[in-house]
Formats: C-alpha cells, structure tokens, sequence
C-alpha cells in the first residue's frame, strides 16, 4: 500500500478466482495503476476486469505495444527507455530480455528493496539466469534514421548495483523458490552475473 496510490505489480496469482482478487485489492485499497513488465505477463481478461473496477490503466514501455493491445483492451500508459518513476519509492528499469520491451520493477518500502522480475531473472540451482538479450533490443524495435541505437550498457549495469533485498520473480516451478532473499553471496553473484550478461551481449549491440 502506497500514500500515492497502489500499484498492481506482476507476481505469481497464488491461486483463487479473478473475483476472489479483485476483492482482496479492494481490501488492500484499490489499486491505481496496473504495471506489466511485458506482454508475456498480460492477462486480458485479468487487468479488464480491474480496470473495469478500479479505472486502473495498464503500464508497460512502448515497444510491447503491439503484442499487449492484441491480449487486452485495457487502456495503457506506455513509457520509454527512460522508464517510469513513481514518487521516491518505485521505478520502472527498461531491461530488454524474452521481449525487447520487457522491464523491472523496483519498489522500496520501509527500508526493504524489491525487485519484480517475472521469468526474466530467476535463482536456479544456486546460479543465476539472467535473460538480458540485446539482440532484441537491437533488431526487434524500430530505431528510424539511427545507424546503431543508443548503447544501453550504462543503465543496465546500474541495476547490477542496485541496492536489492528481494527478488520477485512471477512464475516458479515446483520445488523452486516463491522470491529469493538475498545473502550477502547471492548479492554478490547477481551482480557478476549481470556484468557477465552484459559483456556477453554487447557483441549484439554490432550484430
Ligand atoms: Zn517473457
């Protein structure tokens, strides 16, 4: 619950019907802005039926535009690389992946740090898979004129610095965990990992 006003982000539905839902949000406060971090997390007749109750537009960066409004009639707000923030406590990071318009999310609340991650990024076995695809980013959207698209290396790599307490992915398969808490170490190794990511990618970048 925000003073701002409530966010509805992605994460795992943990079971119930969209009325059983739609009645807990309205416990919670309603809900004013329904964030997707891409089209793979949209479900249509889900985000119809809380806008449809709360007037909540759905929010997601631009280049998911096409394949979004071809699962849901919900009305959108749509953002750019630059991604979306929200008073001081919560941000939308672009981080092209499955989707070249897919993003993060990242949400303070007294003094705990979340990241929202869908089945982008996810703790497997002790190791880390981190979905960054920059070829996507590079040959998926529409650049115009532009030779080469503006090099997204240094806003990617803040996120590996970000300070992270949790994450939350929205899909988790059995015997897997629901969100991960980090260690000191699992810290450590998110942020390698990413670096790793992003140098392995950046050979996209030309391609
Ligand atoms: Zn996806």
């Amino acid at each position: 619950m925000r003073k701002e006003g409530n966010l509805l982000l992605p994460s795992g539905d943990g079971g119930g019907t969209v009325a059983d839902l739609l009645n807990d949000i309205e416990a919670l406060g309603g809900v004013d802005t329904q964030f997707v971090t891409h089209n793979h997390d949209v479900n249509g007749p889900f985000q119809e039926a809380v806008y449809d109750r709360f007037e909540a537009k759905l929010s997601y960066h631009v280049a998911e535009h096409n394949a979004v409004v071809e699962k849901t009639k919900c009305p959108s707000v749509e953002f750019g690389d630059e991604g979306v923030q929200l008073g001081s406590d919560f941000q939308a990071l672009y981080f092209p992946s499955c989707c070249a318009g897919s993003s993060l999310y990242y949400w303070q609340d007294s003094g705990n740090h979340f990241l929202f991650a869908s089945h982008v990024i996810n703790m497997v076995e002790d190791g880390w898979q981190i979905g960054l695809d920059l070829w996507q980013y590079k040959n998926l959207r529409d650049w115009g004129e532009r030779i080469s698209p503006p090099d997204p290396e240094p806003q990617l790599s803040k996120i590996a610095n970000l300070p992270i307490g949790y994450i939350v992915p929205n899909v988790y398969r059995e015997g897997q965990e629901e969100f991960h808490r980090f260690t000191e170490d699992t810290r450590k190794s998110f942020s390698t990992t990413l670096e790793r990511r992003l140098k392995e990618e950046a050979p996209n970048l030309q391609a």
